[in-house]
């Protein structure tokens, strides 16, 4: 599969179309997807007709836009008229919307061409692609690994070639973990920069739409399209985009970059360990100064996630009852029963789990010692990371996760072990900040060479900035690999 940038320069300039590429996408896809299960939908007619309408626009003269026949693969929780929008959850099984999101929309105005819909953690709860009614995800570096979650539909799209580049969410690390586990660039922009219109809401205060890809510069490509103010949502904010494409091959001169005491934690796989450092020497190449810095705050923020995302989720998943969206129950004897029956069936173990988690920490006489005390630890998190910034560093270099991709099945009963899996990724979402994860090396686990991402965590709103420094790295790894 060519990458975004070759198709959309291709196609408008009229060497192929996107109909050719499109029916390329979807061969890939046909062949792959039974293997690796990241397509919860295909679009076959949809995605030829999208494909056809961007040749005939470009027949008629029409300027191209920057994703000019593009496959794009857009993760479930996110709304699309076309198709179902099932969140992997048995209750929206059936759930038809009447409505694109802001970033499908987008997405779709550049002349990209949306080819399905993937699999995820049900409403984008887990780390592994795991808590599916579809079933799990496979990783296409090893099929017995989970793909990362829960973006790990997207990834695995991505990672097999069935697609340049992918459309995921990120409320505590669903894009970057994936990321890192299937070797790519993910990227969550910062709070507030893509609109969150039509993504099916988690946490509404930490869920960020983003891109993933095979490298910075497809990154920057989708990212460019995805930001803006959107009216639909009131967070969104009016800035410039960043025009991260168009500056990515400038390197940041001067560049200081910080690294946390907490990356070094001994529960890192001596893989993790290894890519930071080799990270941190190419930077030092380059002519960067690397810092120590500290975050204490991070040991809580797996803690305070834990309490402030089911909070959110349990007030927004509360919509679902049988009545205005999904799947109602059969035989139930009254309206309460009726909601109690939708509801038990229509949510997996762990929404269940979380729903009654975050009613609990949001319940009188529990509220102030959970929830309140979360929003400290919240901000506290933030002051951390800007302490970091207002010091001089440009951006944070650490882990995306403590280890590779984990064998399908190796964490799923075992909650604890699934939620330190977060451990690197949640705290930015509760501090707002852009970050991403980036291919930066390998692990071998009883045989098998697995991807390893770090993560680079920006200034926000500077996602330009950003992708620059990223880029420097992914430079660096591709001159070393041609010598
Ligand atoms: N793994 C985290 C969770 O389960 C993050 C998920 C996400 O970012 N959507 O909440």
């Amino acid at each position: 599969m060519r990458s975004a940038r070759d198709i959309a320069r291709g196609v408008a300039a009229r060497e192929f179309s996107a109909e050719s590429v499109t029916r390329e996408a979807l061969a890939v896809i046909d062949r792959e997807n039974p293997r690796v299960n990241a397509f919860t939908q295909v679009f076959h007619d949809f995605a030829l007709a999208q494909a056809r309408r961007v040749d005939a626009d470009l027949a008629s003269g029409k300027p191209a836009g920057p994703l000019a026949g593009v496959p794009v693969a857009l993760k479930d929780n996110i709304c699309l008229s076309h198709g179902r929008t099932t969140c992997a959850s048995r209750l929206l099984e059936n759930y038809h919307s009447p409505f694109d999101a802001t970033a499908a929309r987008m997405v779709m105005g550049a002349g990209a061409v949306i080819v399905g819909k993937t699999n995820l953690d049900e409403y984008a709860m887990g780390s592994s692609t795991e808590n599916s009614i579809f079933g799990p995800t496979r990783n296409p570096r090893d099929i017995t690994r989970v793909p990362g979650g829960s973006s790990g539909g997207s990834a695995a799209a991505v990672a097999a070639g069935m697609v340049p580049v992918a459309i995921g969410s990120d409320t505590g690390g669903s894009i970057r973990q994936p990321a890192a586990f299937c070797g790519l660039v993910g990227v969550k922009p910062t709070y507030g920069r893509v609109s969150r219109f039509g993504l099916v809401a988690y946490a509404s205060s930490l869920d960020q739409i983003g891109p993933l890809a095979r490298d910075c510069a497809d990154a920057a490509l989708v990212l460019d399209v995805l930001c803006g103010k959107d009216e639909h949502d009131a967070t969104s904010v009016d800035l410039p985009t960043p025009a991260s494409h168009n500056t990515l091959d400038e390197p940041v001169s001067n560049l200081v970059l910080g690294v946390p005491t907490q990356a070094w934690s001994t529960a890192n796989h001596a893989g993790v360990t290894a890519s930071l450092k080799s990270a941190i020497d190419t930077y030092k190449q380059l002519g960067a100064k690397v810092v120590d810095i500290d975050l204490p705050l991070s040991d809580y923020a797996v803690a305070a996630y834990y309490i402030v995302a089911p909070a959110e989720a349990s007030s927004n998943l509360a919509r679902f009852d049988g009545v205005r969206y999904g799947r109602r129950a059969e035989g139930a004897k009254d309206l309460t029963d009726m909601l109690c029956k939708s509801r038990r069936e229509g949510f997996g173990p762990e929404v269940r789990k979380r729903i009654m988690l975050g009613t609990h920490v949001l319940s009188s006489g529990y509220y102030d010692a959970y929830y309140t005390t979360a929003l400290k630890v919240r901000r506290r998190v933030k002051d951390d990371f800007d302490a970091a910034f207002r010091a001089g560093c440009h951006a944070v270099l650490m882990p995306t996760t403590p280890g590779p991709a984990f064998a399908i099945g190796e964490k799923i009963g075992d909650a604890l072990a699934m939620y330190m899996e977060d451990v690197y990724t949640v705290g930015i979402n509760l501090a707002g900040l852009p970050a991403l994860s980036i291919p930066a090396g390998s692990a071998s686990v009883g045989g098998a060479t697995l991807p390893v991402g770090v993560q680079i965590v920006g200034q926000p709103f500077e996602e330009g900035e950003l992708m620059r420094i990223a880029r420097m790295l992914e430079r660096a790894g591709q001159s070393a690999g041609m010598a």
